[in-house]
């Protein structure tokens, strides 16, 4: 019974509509014991399915295969995707470009924009990418590069040198370069990246007489040989109890000063900070810091190669599904310094608020400042506009004279970089015809870009940009319905707070991320981790997160930083998985140590329960109740083009009536299976259905069905009604009886009191029933062929509802669904009762019903056999949760135990429970399509089994030929818009 319960529950929770779809997906596939599966989906690929318009598109194909053809290097526009063999670096700046934007398998992302961006004439530092074949050649060949590349190197350096007039490794005017990662999927913040790259105790001279700024000199080398000690060098926190070993230095020669900024510091303490650090480092990881440029240099490439295999990277790529042969170019740039003094400035910002979608210029930014302090989220950002600026302000209780005092917007304190900065923004925007996510330095009041991609934002905002972008005729409604990955809309349903609940708030951050979420507080991501592989709901909180926490963030419910803005670490990472995230709660004062946070005089220890609110920012105490979403009409508009589109019709999985009303309200076009034991365990009724078991015979069996019939009848009613005109695909009774008995000696001896059956009677029949292997035992037709009363009861019931119905004018389609055939004499006795009852029952009420009678493939050699099941079937629909038990002789009640391991050591390329095993049981499904076809030709095929709901499972279903598929209620957009992409072969 434990287990039909939790069948039961699933469906529950289901319709509660939590946000964690793959956790969902993978309870109710996995059914039926209570832990299991969820630990499985977690470790399995489980935002797959919230790849989302946030995520990086997906191919298997390997680095090297698109890089074949020999192009020459002024044919390059003409053969926009391919590089030129052997050639490793290209060029960018100065007005050229080597490569383009469709390079991005070749020069990874940030290298094609950066040349995309030369070629239109932007304002680019130059530089060089090498590409991702010299990392696929890196790894394949024990760590080494390519013979030619030391060359090319020294003369992608020489160009750049040639274009800015300064040298590498020059004492009086020395060019400093940054070394950036860069994949064909943007993964940001995974791998490193090493800036003022150069500087030595020489060359620090020569920039300091350059600039005509000792301090920056040395305030960028201390920065250079801090970040180079972490990134190549290796010298980094312990633990994550630890502090930065370098902070801690910075840290005591602040105090020493009695200062508490790093611009209070002098050009002596930097001076000495730069000693400290070498010293450190050597000390700690008994390796000097290299004073020579091109040692330098090719520490900081290695390291940013060895960073695709780094545990960040790792995690992300399997959260995203990118292969690691892909590999990361390196990118190596100019320096622009926007840390030279108050005319200078970095920020980053989005062409359109990547958090609501609003056509809106959106930017982050701060005055003297470096690379990626913005969105290291360790000094708050001002806002790029004057309008954002006042709204924070606002939000904040600051008047105008304080605002423009503290925290005035760019637009104000650089009004020509800003103009230029517009203007470049509009020119990207329409350029890529998507919305953009740039990067910016302003070195003495001249704007530079330093890269530009398409912009990761929420499911909301994809809808709303996508909608918005038709109509303003820069897409068609084909590319916007691409645009939109079908498992992010579960952000847009996911549960929001109830505003009418009561609530203490405690604080309030910045909306980063949508969505309500609820958990016990945990301060680290390890502890995030271990929650949830317990099984329990955190909140992470942090100061700041950074990718360390990768493996937290996606573990816990929601995400909530004391620092940072929308653009920080935590709001982009929250947001590219969907999950609720606050940030900038600078009302928070966390001590890691204590295990506690405060907020004025509010201690909250870690274990406490929380409620963030990625909508508002708000941060509430305890568990706040949520509520359903409201879906906007640009997601009406954008699935009403999914369903012209798209060819395969979308049915939901629902046994009650409400659940029924869900499916419709979210667009189902019929139920695809409805469970009928779920309804035994209404009210009453579960008396019955024990009376109907424990009876000794037929006739007591009868007895006991007869108090059921009515009960099922009004619920077959009630769901006819919901889907007036819709098929109906009612199976009748699946699970093996004893899961509807209690087992222990203390629920029977209860019961016993309760129906007047002696205890031992009933201790007998839960021993007689017991079955070493239920699921594989007496279950599903197997039972209806022994006790055909059960069944014959059923029919009688869908048959009586039915009728009733269309004398009342309401069109009902029924479609009745024999469970678990594996040999055709199963079905034709089964498909007999059920036309005999039918005939009965329409006898007696004077009346005809078009009903049909079908059979799931569940068992394999149904679906061997299909042309044969196909002649008593008039439908197929493919229950691939047993499929894939059976299939795989896998456990959907054990494998939990192992199969994330599995999946962990790529036994398995992911869980399959989740998303269907196209070779193995996709082989299965195809034959039965076309064995059964041929069988009876036209034959109806759908999916009726939990991958049904799973985007990459739709588009397969698409191409076998299946005219429908069906999930849950709450995944019915998402299978609405995997149709719609599959039937565009997106
Ligand atoms: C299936 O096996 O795919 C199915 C839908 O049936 P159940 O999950 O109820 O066994
Ligand atoms: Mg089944």
């Amino acid at each position: 019974m434990a287990r039909l319960k939790q069948r039961k529950a699933t469906t529950a929770s289901s319709r509660a509509r939590a946000p964690k779809a793959a956790k969902k997906v993978a309870r109710s596939a996995g059914t039926k014991t209570a832990k299991g599966w969820v630990g499985v989906a977690k470790s399995a690929t489980p935002r797959k399915s919230t790849r989302a318009a946030v995520a990086p598109a997906k191919s298997k194909k390997p680095v090297a295969k698109s890089v074949k053809k020999v192009v020459k290097p002024s044919a390059a526009k003409k053969s926009p995707v391919a590089g030129r063999a052997g050639k490793y670096t290209y060029s960018f700046g100065g007005g050229r470009a080597d490569g383009r934007s469709e390079m991005k398998n070749l020069l990874g992302g940030k290298g094609a924009n950066l040349a995309e961006m030369a070629q239109i004439g932007l304002p680019v530092p130059p530089g060089f990418t090498i590409t991702t074949e010299v990392c696929t050649h890196y790894y394949a060949s024990g760590r080494k590069y390519p013979a030619t590349l030391v060359d090319d190197v020294k003369k992608a350096m020489a160009k750049v040198e040639q274009i800015v007039g300064k040298s590498f490794g020059d004492p009086a005017n020395p060019l400093l370069v940054s070394v950036r990662s860069g994949a064909r999927a943007s993964m940001p913040g995974m791998m490193d990246t090493i800036l003022n790259l150069g500087l030595n105790d020489k060359t620090v001279a020569g920039l300091a007489h350059a600039s005509s700024n000792e301090r920056f000199a040395y305030d960028s080398y201390r920065r250079f040989v801090q970040m180079y000690g972490d990134v190549v060098l290796g010298l980094k926190p312990e633990s994550d109890k630890e502090h930065d070993p370098f902070e801690v230095v910075l840290d005591a020669k602040k105090h020493a000063r009695g200062v508490t900024g790093d611009l209070e510091l002098t050009m002596q303490d930097l001076k000495e900070l730069v000693t400290e650090f070498k010293d450190l480092i050597l000390r700690r990881t008994g390796k000097p810091f290299p004073e020579n440029p091109w040692d330098q240099l090719w520490g900081a490439i290695g390291a940013v190669f060895g960073s695709w295999m780094n545990q960040r990277a790792i995690t992300y790529r399997k959260l995203y599904g990118i292969p690691a042969e892909w590999g990361t170019a390196v990118n190596v740039q100019a320096m622009v310094f926007g840390n030279l003094g108050d005319d200078c400035a970095t920020g980053v910002a989005f062409t359109r608020d990547p958090a609501n979608g609003n056509k809106k210029f959106y930017g982050e930014f701060l005055v003297n400042a470096q690379g990626e302090d913005v969105v290291a989220g360790t000094r708050d950002p001002q806002k790029v506009t004057v309008e954002a600026s006042r709204e924070v302000a606002l939000s904040k209780g600051m008047d105008e004279a304080e605002r423009v005092r503290t925290v005035p917007s760019l637009e104000e304190v650089m009004p020509q970089a800003y103009k230029q900065l517009r203007g470049v923004a509009d020119k990207l925007e329409r350029h890529y015809r998507d919305m953009q996510d740039i990067e910016f330095t302003i070195e003495r009041r001249t704007l530079y870009m330093l890269q530009t991609r398409n912009g990761k934002r929420t499911a909301h905002a994809a809808v709303k940009i996508a909608v918005d972008m038709v109509g303003e005729r820069l897409i068609d409604r084909e590319t916007a319905v691409k645009r939109v990955e079908p498992s992010s809309l579960d952000t847009l349903l996911h549960r929001q707070v109830d505003a009418k609940a009561q609530k203490t708030l405690v604080a309030k951050g910045l909306p980063a991320s949508p969505g309500a979420a609820a958990g016990a507080v945990v301060f680290s991501a390890d502890d995030a981790a271990a929650a949830a592989a317990d099984g329990k709901k955190t909140i992470l909180v942090r100061v700041e997160t950074s990718p360390e926490d990768i493996h937290g963030m996606h573990a816990a419910e929601g995400i909530l930083t004391a620092r940072g803005g929308a653009t920080s670490h935590a709001a982009v990472v929250g947001r590219g998985m969907g999950k609720p995230c606050v940030v900038g709660c600078n009302a928070l004062h966390i001590d890691y140590l204590k295990g506690e946070m405060t907020v004025r005089d509010q201690i909250i220890r870690a274990g406490d329960a929380i409620t963030i609110d990625g909508a508002t920012g708000a941060v509430y105490l305890g568990i706040v109740p949520t509520v359903e979403p409201t879906m906007s009409g640009d997601f009406e508009k954008l699935m009403g083009w999914a369903d012209k589109i798209r060819t395969l019709k979308v049915r939901a999985n629902a046994d009650t009536p409400h659940d029924a009303i869900v499916a419709r309200e979210f667009g189902a076009e019929g139920i695809g299976l409805c469970r009928t034991e779920h309804m035994f365990f209404e009210g009453d009724r579960i008396d019955a259905v024990r009376e109907m078991i424990l009876a000794d015979n037929t006739e007591g069996r009868r007895r006991a069905l007869a108090k059921i019939l009515p009960m099922q009848k009004d619920d077959f009613k009630g769901i006819f009604r919901a889907m007036v005109g819709l098929p109906v695909t009612i199976r009748l009774l699946d699970p093996p009886l004893h899961e509807f008995i209690p087992h222990t000696d203390q629920e029977i001896a209860e019961l016993a009191v309760k129906i007047g059956i002696p205890a031992e009677k009933l201790k007998q029949k839960r021993d007689s029933l017991h079955e070493l292997n239920p699921m594989l035992g007496h279950r599903g037709c197997r039972l209806g062929v022994t006790f055909p009363e059960i069944y014959e009861i059923q029919v009688r019931a869908i048959m009586e509802a039915a009728c009733e119905l269309t004398r009342e004018k309401v069109k009902v389609i029924p479609e009745i669904m024999i469970p678990l055939v594996g040999v055709l004499p199963e079905l034709a006795i089964l498909r007999e009762l059920t036309d005999n009852v039918a005939r009965a029952v329409m006898n007696e009420y004077r009346t005809k019903v078009a009903y049909t009678v079908g059979t799931m493939i569940e068992v394999p050699r149904a679906a061997i056999v299909a042309r044969e099941i196909a002649g008593q079937a008039e439908f197929f629909s493919f229950g691939t949760n047993d499929l894939t038990q059976m299939t795989f002789g896998l456990s959907r009640d054990d494998a939990g135990k192992f199969l994330p391991e599995y999946v962990e050591r790529n036994v398995y390329p992911g869980d399959p429970f989740v998303s269907i095993d196209q070779s193995g049981v996709g082989f299965l499904m195809e034959r039965a399509v076309s064995e059964g076809r041929a069988g009876r030709p036209g034959l109806k095929c759908g999916i009726c089994g939990e991958h049904g709901g799973d985007p990459a499972s739709v588009i397969f279903c698409h191409k076998v030929g299946l005219d429908y598929v069906s999930c849950s209620p709450f995944r019915v957009p998402v299978a609405r818009l995997a149709a719609a992409h599959a039937a565009l072969g997106a």
